[in-house]
């Protein structure tokens, strides 16, 4: 995708923070954090939002949470917890059109969302 900003994050061609790389997953922090500790985790492969996704494309969804999972972990979450979000379309808040997790830890985090 041309004219994605994570592509071409993935790419190189814009700079960022990357905590995480693999061969399907790449994650770097957000640049406008929500919480003490607030990352990225996106598909090296482009889809619009996790309506996209279909058959063994999954796959690449596995590999976000086993992602999601490490850094959690590596940041000591596991005793206070944390949050995995999929922002999609209008309502759910979603401001790019590539598939991507927020995992925001840190905090404690309210819930309902505004
Ligand atoms: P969403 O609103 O769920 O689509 O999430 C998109 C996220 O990308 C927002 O939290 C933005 O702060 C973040 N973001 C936008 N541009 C960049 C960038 N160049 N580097 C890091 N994060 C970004
Ligand atoms: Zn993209």
């Amino acid at each position: 995708m041309e004219d994605c900003l994570f592509c071409k994050i993935i790419a190189g061609d814009i700079p960022s923070n990357k905590v995480y790389e693999d061969d399907m997953v790449y994650a770097f922090y957000d640049i406008e954090p929500q919480a003490p500790e607030h990352i990225l985790i996106i598909p090296k492969k482009h889809f619009d939002s996790i309506l996209s996704v279909a058959g063994k494309d999954f796959e690449y969804v596995d590999r976000m949470i086993e992602a999601a999972q490490k850094l959690a972990k590596e940041k000591g979450f596991e005793k206070d917890g944390f949050r995995l979000v999929f922002n999609t379309g209008k309502d759910g808040g979603q401001t790019v059109q590539h598939l991507h997790m927020h995992l925001l830890g840190g905090r404690s985090l309210q819930w309902p969302p505004g």
